[in-house]
């Protein structure tokens, strides 16, 4: 499949950047540049393709927020 920039991440419904994002903990300009943006180009997203584990509070551009929990 080609990404296509402009739809929704299918990851969104259960990744924990919803869940922050919705708790009021993280701010809208992630969700708006990755999960309905360019999320092909998300850390997070790329990790989950590989199957590789990360935490649920590294942001899409890879860095770890410690404030999210
Ligand atoms: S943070 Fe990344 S993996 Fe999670 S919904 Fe947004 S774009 Fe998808």
């Amino acid at each position: 499949m080609i990404p296509s920039v402009g739809r929704e991440c299918k990851w969104y419904p259960v990744c924990p950047m919803k869940y922050f994002y919705e708790a009021g903990k993280l701010d809208v300009h992630w969700i708006k540049e990755y999960c309905h943006g360019n999320w092909a180009a998300c850390v997070r997203y790329r990790m989950e393709e590989r199957g590789e584990p990360h935490p649920d509070n590294m942001l899409p551009d890879g860095t770890i927020d410690k404030r999210l929990s």
